[in-house]
C-alpha cells in the first residue's frame, strides 16, 4: 500500500520518500496536528496518517546503522510546514 505525506501541499508518497508514523503518545500526536495544521487527523487515523521524512529537521533525528537516519522518540514535525510555523521560519531567514 502506498501512503501519501499528510502535510498540505506536499506531494511526497511512500514510493519517493520515507514516511514516518504518528505517535501513539496523545501529547505528541497533538503537537504533530498542530505543528503540520491537520486537526482533521484524529487518534483513530494514526495508523494510516504519515508524515514525510522532508519536515524533520537534523534535531529530530537520529543515526542509525548503514548511513540511515530516523527520528527520534519525540520528535515532531518542524519542516517545510504549512502556516505560521513555515512564515516563522521564513522571516528569520531574511
Ligand atoms: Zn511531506
Amino acid at each position: 500500500m502506498v501512503f501519501k505525506c499528510a502535510v498540505v501541499n506536499c506531494r511526497n508518497t511512500s514510493k519517493e520518500a520515507i514516511l514516518h508514523s504518528f505517535p501513539k503518545d496523545p501529547e505528541l500526536f497533538n503537537m504533530w496536528v498542530e505543528a503540520i495544521q491537520r486537526k482533521d487527523i484524529t487518534m483513530s487515523r494514526r495508523v494510516t496518517s504519515k508524515v514525510c521524512d522532508l519536515h524533520f529537521s537534523d534535531k529530530m533525528k537520529f543515526a542509525t546503522n548503514r548511513n540511515r537516519t530516523n527520528i527520534r522518540a519525540n520528535a515532531f514535525p518542524d519542516l517545510r510546514l504549512p502556516g505560521n510555523n513555515y512564515m516563522h521560519i521564513h522571516t528569520y531567514s531574511v
